[in-house]
């Protein structure tokens, strides 16, 4: 019993003994450990010290990454704009030139868009101005054909074609034609004559604007009277073969201020 008493006693005492090596260790390897310790502290400060800085690196430049596409993006949506701008404007002004049949601008030879724009504008005033002018004078001026036919004779002098003797002057152009079709006024104006006229037969004379005057000779009927009002197109009479005439046709003259002219240089513009 006292041995076992003993022995436990022992175990009892030695008990502390062995619970007192690790202090031990600690008080033997004191600079050792605490080297270690200071050592892991600093890796472990330091991997995080640079962790911290490379997030914060990161973060700057996603942060300026950000702000670059922003203002790259700001860039292509201004250039963009830009140039639906022109684009739109550069269509508009073609649209304007291919209704007057003019050649259509190509932004390669543009110096300035908005410079060009406004001078287009000026440009198609110019042209609406100077086509009603154009407009306004062909109707005053006795331009085209007033009937549709084969010219058999021209402004000029020719011999006699009764007496086939001499040489006479023809002054007007000849339009070979069918009994009864419409003669049709060249332009607009006023009728100073209807009725029949020596060798003219049944004549037609309309004065016009700018001194000018047309007549319509060798007519089988007449469809208007002395004082009428008539419009480019309208039929003063009809096709015939009255007065000093071979054959059914029209006798067309031009006078201005007075004095016979040739026809033809007012058939095409
Ligand atoms: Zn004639």
């Amino acid at each position: 019993m006292q041995l076992a008493k003993r022995r436990r006693k022992k175990k009892t005492i030695h008990q502390p003994k062995e619970n007192n090596t690790a202090p031990v260790f600690l008080l033997k390897n004191w600079k050792a450990i605490g080297i270690s310790v200071l050592s892991l502290l600093f890796v472990v400060s330091a991997v995080t010290f640079y962790l911290f800085r490379q997030t914060e690196n990161l973060k700057k430049a996603n942060q300026k990454l950000s702000y670059q596409e922003r203002v790259t993006s700001e860039g292509l949506q201004e250039m963009k704009k830009s140039f639906v701008v022109i684009d739109s404007a550069l269509h508009e002004i073609n649209q304007k030139m291919r209704k007057r049949g003019l050649e259509e601008l190509h932004a390669e030879h543009m110096g300035g868009p908005i410079e060009s724009e406004e001078s287009i504008g000026d440009l198609s005033a110019y042209y609406k101005n100077t086509l009603k002018v154009l407009d306004e004078k062909l109707s005053i001026v006795p331009v085209g054909m007033p009937y549709q036919g084969e010219i058999t004779s021209s402004f000029f002098y020719r011999s006699n074609p009764f007496t086939h003797r001499g040489r006479e002057f023809h002054s007007g152009i000849d339009i070979r034609g069918i009994t009864g079709e419409p003669a049709k006024t060249t332009a607009d104006g006023v009728v100073r004559y209807a009725g029949y006229k020596g060798s003219y037969g049944y004549v037609v004379m309309v004065e016009h604007e700018g001194k000018f005057e047309t007549r319509y000779a060798h007519l089988s009927k007449l469809k208007v009277k002395k004082g009428d009002k008539v419009n480019v197109g309208d039929t003063i009479g009809l096709i015939g073969s009255t007065g000093r005439s071979t054959g059914p046709h029209l006798h067309y003259e031009i006078l201005h201020k007075g004095k016979k002219i040739d026809p033809q240089t007012f058939i095409e513009l």
